[in-house]
Protein backbone atom coordinates (compact mmCIF):
# COMPACT_ATOMS: atom_id res chain seq x y z
CA UNK A 1 0.00 0.00 0.00
CA UNK A 2 1.14 3.36 -0.96
CA UNK A 3 0.55 7.21 -1.17
CA UNK A 4 -1.38 7.60 -4.15
CA UNK A 5 0.27 9.89 -6.88
CA UNK A 6 -2.60 12.54 -6.74
CA UNK A 7 -1.40 13.21 -3.00
CA UNK A 8 2.03 12.82 -3.71
CA UNK A 9 1.37 15.59 -6.38
CA UNK A 10 -1.03 17.82 -4.61
CA UNK A 11 1.52 17.82 -1.63
CA UNK A 12 4.29 18.65 -3.59
CA UNK A 13 1.97 21.28 -5.04
CA UNK A 14 0.62 22.87 -2.14
CA UNK A 15 4.32 22.83 -0.08
CA UNK A 16 6.28 25.93 0.04
CA UNK A 17 10.01 24.85 0.94
CA UNK A 18 10.59 28.29 2.76
CA UNK A 19 7.69 27.49 5.10
CA UNK A 20 8.74 24.57 5.65
CA UNK A 21 12.60 24.73 6.39
CA UNK A 22 11.85 27.78 8.21
CA UNK A 23 9.77 25.47 11.06
CA UNK A 24 13.18 24.08 11.64
CA UNK A 25 16.08 26.67 10.93
CA UNK A 26 16.65 30.37 10.98
CA UNK A 27 16.76 31.46 7.47
CA UNK A 28 18.05 34.48 6.85
CA UNK A 29 16.67 36.83 4.05
CA UNK A 30 19.00 38.12 1.15
CA UNK A 31 17.95 39.53 -1.66
CA UNK A 32 14.73 37.03 -2.84
CA UNK A 33 16.52 34.09 -1.13
CA UNK A 34 17.12 33.14 2.38
CA UNK A 35 19.99 31.71 3.99
CA UNK A 36 21.23 29.87 6.98
CA UNK A 37 24.13 27.35 8.31
CA UNK A 38 23.31 24.24 6.52
CA UNK A 39 21.96 21.61 8.75
CA UNK A 40 23.68 18.73 6.92
CA UNK A 41 27.40 19.86 7.61
CA UNK A 42 29.41 21.71 9.91
CA UNK A 43 29.68 25.69 8.98
CA UNK A 44 30.87 28.98 10.04
CA UNK A 45 29.41 30.50 7.00
CA UNK A 46 25.92 30.19 6.06
CA UNK A 47 25.93 28.45 2.45
CA UNK A 48 22.89 26.65 2.61
CA UNK A 49 20.37 28.36 0.27
CA UNK A 50 16.24 28.34 -0.12
CA UNK A 51 14.94 29.98 -2.94
CA UNK A 52 11.10 30.68 -2.53
CA UNK A 53 10.09 31.39 -6.08
CA UNK A 54 11.64 28.20 -7.25
CA UNK A 55 10.42 26.34 -4.41
CA UNK A 56 13.95 23.90 -4.08
CA UNK A 57 16.82 24.85 -1.20
CA UNK A 58 20.59 24.30 -2.08
CA UNK A 59 23.31 24.10 -0.23
CA UNK A 60 26.86 25.20 -1.94
CA UNK A 61 28.99 23.25 0.49
CA UNK A 62 28.04 19.87 0.75
CA UNK A 63 25.93 19.69 -2.61
CA UNK A 64 22.21 18.63 -0.56
CA UNK A 65 19.42 19.67 -2.84
CA UNK A 66 15.67 19.57 -3.07
CA UNK A 67 12.45 20.38 -2.34
CA UNK A 68 10.01 20.39 0.63
CA UNK A 69 9.83 16.49 1.14
CA UNK A 70 13.69 15.68 0.27
CA UNK A 71 14.26 18.43 3.63
CA UNK A 72 12.19 16.66 5.58
CA UNK A 73 13.36 13.19 4.72
CA UNK A 74 17.04 14.37 5.41
CA UNK A 75 16.93 16.14 8.14
CA UNK A 76 14.30 13.88 10.13
CA UNK A 77 15.46 10.71 8.81
CA UNK A 78 12.35 9.72 7.72
CA UNK A 79 10.93 8.25 4.33
CA UNK A 80 9.32 9.67 1.45
CA UNK A 81 5.98 8.69 2.07
CA UNK A 82 6.58 9.40 5.63
CA UNK A 83 7.92 13.06 4.43
CA UNK A 84 4.68 13.43 2.41
CA UNK A 85 2.31 12.65 5.09
CA UNK A 86 3.98 15.09 7.53
CA UNK A 87 3.56 17.62 4.99
CA UNK A 88 -0.39 16.92 4.22
CA UNK A 89 -0.89 17.06 7.28
CA UNK A 90 0.57 20.50 7.77
CA UNK A 91 -1.49 21.50 4.75
CA UNK A 92 -4.64 19.84 5.47
CA UNK A 93 -4.32 17.74 2.61
CA UNK A 94 -6.22 14.51 2.69
CA UNK A 95 -4.06 11.59 2.02
CA UNK A 96 -5.05 8.83 -0.06
CA UNK A 97 -3.56 5.52 -0.44
CA UNK A 98 -3.11 3.10 -3.75
CA UNK A 99 -4.64 -0.18 -3.46
CA UNK A 100 -6.86 0.82 -0.17
CA UNK A 101 -10.21 0.22 -2.44
CA UNK A 102 -9.02 -3.52 -3.77
CA UNK A 103 -7.22 -4.62 -0.28
CA UNK A 104 -10.41 -3.79 1.52
CA UNK A 105 -12.22 -5.75 -1.22
CA UNK A 106 -10.05 -8.92 -0.69
CA UNK A 107 -10.56 -8.66 3.09
CA UNK A 108 -14.38 -8.60 2.46
CA UNK A 109 -14.05 -11.07 0.30
CA UNK A 110 -12.05 -13.41 2.46
CA UNK A 111 -14.08 -12.91 5.30
CA UNK A 112 -17.38 -14.08 3.46
CA UNK A 113 -15.59 -17.21 2.21
CA UNK A 114 -14.79 -18.12 5.92
CA UNK A 115 -17.60 -17.50 6.87
CA UNK A 116 -19.29 -20.25 5.01
CA UNK A 117 -16.99 -22.81 5.12
ZN1 LIG B 1 25.61 21.66 3.52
Amino acid sequence: MGISQETVEEVLRVSNVYDVISDYINLEKTGSNYRALCPFHTEKTPSFMVSPQKNIFKCFGCGKSGNAVTFLMEYEGISFGEAVIKLAEKYNIPVRFTGSDEEIKQRKRGLYLSQKR
